[in-house]
């Protein structure tokens, strides 16, 4: 029964930068929630990574962490990393490098997934015009993440340089699988972004995606050529739901999602592996705000809700989170990174605090 379930074991890995600190405000959030929903039980166990595991264990990518999160359901992560002047020294010399690539390795993290949602009271802080937002922008981006032309042989002969882009049916079917399941706690909308009028690892992506729909018959699926995809998204940005694409149009276009909410502050992301799902925030461990109380724990507490949704299958639980971060906003209380020029900015903790009192 639901109520004999054992808690499930989340790995905790802050980091360096802002990292600790958004994490202790995602960490109140959800030991909230867990009271709230008693279906939520967790267990939060901290391990060291990147700078902070250098400190403790003198690796970035510590074994200790490593057989933490082996044993773990889900891995909440922070930041790593260190300011841009001191990066010859050992603690932060490769160390994004190590302590991701060690991740992902270790938990084959094939897939990422990165929501972009505009708040509808941070119109302010969009690039865009309000009148494109006013249909509400609320997508999420999914990029396989281990294929494509970044992995494909790379050559130069001569004056001549080729990159090969290789997929297999296999790597195509698992950022859709995940796609069509997102789509259908969401609008039910999926759109398989590719260039099939050119490449034919396109023509591959289009034929699995189409043999894949007809298990999902509750989601409408569309293709939609990477060149218009990425003029509809400052066009019509409103018209998106789940997008699903290969590595290198996942590495554009995401990027180019990420500033349609005005700040890194807010946005979440995903990994996911083939055991556990690592959640992180897509900004770094920004060091020019570091220690001082003011950054924006909002990405790091949508980790959370994103790691009940998708790692433990407790959509109220996600979804009350994420309504409690709407209201924090709604009501104003804003960190420096997303109020109104001029205007009064909160802490850290204090935006932490109201999403908790919302909740
Ligand atoms: P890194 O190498 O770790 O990516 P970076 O210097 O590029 O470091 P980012 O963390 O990517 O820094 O952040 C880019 C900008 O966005 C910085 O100015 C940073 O202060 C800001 N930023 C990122 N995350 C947040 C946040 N949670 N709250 C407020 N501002 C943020
Ligand atoms: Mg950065």
């Amino acid at each position: 029964s639901l109520s004999s379930k054992a808690a499930r074991k989340v790995a905790v890995l802050p980091g360096d930068g802002i990292g600790p600190e958004v994490m202790k405000e995602a960490l109140k959030v959800l030991k909230r929630t867990a009271e709230l929903f008693p279906k939520c039980a967790m267990t939060f166990e901290h391990g060291n990574i990147g700078g902070a595991g250098f400190d403790a264990h003198g690796e970035h990518f510590p074994a200790v962490t490593k057989a933490l999160c082996e044993r773990s359901d889900a891995i909440l992560f922070g930041s790593v990393g260190g300011p841009v002047q001191e990066q010859h020294m050992p603690k932060w010399k490769d160390c994004e490098k190590n302590s991701l690539l060690g991740l992902r390795k270790a938990f084959d993290l094939a897939v990422n997934v990165r929501p972009a949602k505009v708040y509808p009271t941070l119109a302010h802080c969009s690039p865009l015009r309000s009148e494109l937002l006013k249909d509400g922008v609320d997508m999420v981006i999914i990029r396989e993440l281990l294929g494509g032309i970044y992995f494909g042989e790379h050559t130069t002969e001569g004056d001549s340089a080729k990159d090969v882009c290789t997929y297999t049916v296999a790597q195509i079917r698992r950022p859709l699988e995940f796609a069509f399941q997102a789509a259908k706690g969401r609008k039910g909308k999926l759109t398989v972004v590719d260039k099939a009028n050119v490449l034919d690892t396109s023509r591959l992506w289009r034929k699995v995606a189409t043999e894949m729909a007809k298990d999902h018959p509750e989601v409408t699926m569309d293709f939609m050529y990477v060149d218009n995809a990425a003029m509809q998204l400052i066009k019509a940005p409103a018209s998106f739901d789940v997008i699903c694409t290969e590595n290198m149009f996942g590495d554009i276009l995401s990027d180019a999602a990420s500033v349609l909410p005005g700040s890194l502050g807010l946005m979440p992301s995903a990994s996911l592996g083939s055991k556990l799902y690592l959640y992180e925030p897509s900004g770094g461990s920004a060091p020019d705000i570091a220690g001082k109380g003011v950054a924006n724990p909002a990405a790091q507490i949508l980790c959370g809700a994103m790691m009940l949704r998708y790692s433990f299958g407790e959509e109220a639980a996600a979804a009350a989170i994420e309504a409690a971060v709407d209201q924090a906003i709604l009501s104003g209380v804003l960190t420096g990174d997303i109020a109104p020029p001029g205007t009064k900015s909160v802490s850290t903790s204090v935006f932490g605090d109201a999403v908790v009192a919302a909740m």
